[in-house]
């Protein structure tokens, strides 16, 4: 399961979680509890660079 970024647009707050989909539904902000929830950009997925990522995940 990927992990989409979100900001919050009320307390500004920025956060992460696992879904399935950037489905927006059913989000709130761990902060402030708002449900004004935008998603942010992904650095994933773009295309026209080729530098190799430094951190790396392992499996658990
Ligand atoms: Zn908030």
């Amino acid at each position: 399961m990927p992990i989409y970024e979100y900001l919050c647009t009320k307390c500004g707050s920025h956060f992460e979680k696992l879904q399935k989909s950037a489905d927006l539904s059913g989000l709130e902000c761990p902060t402030c509890g708002s449900v004004e929830i935008k998603k942010e950009f992904s650095t994933f997925s773009s295309a026209g660079s080729s530098s190799s990522a430094a951190g790396c995940f392992s499996g658990g």
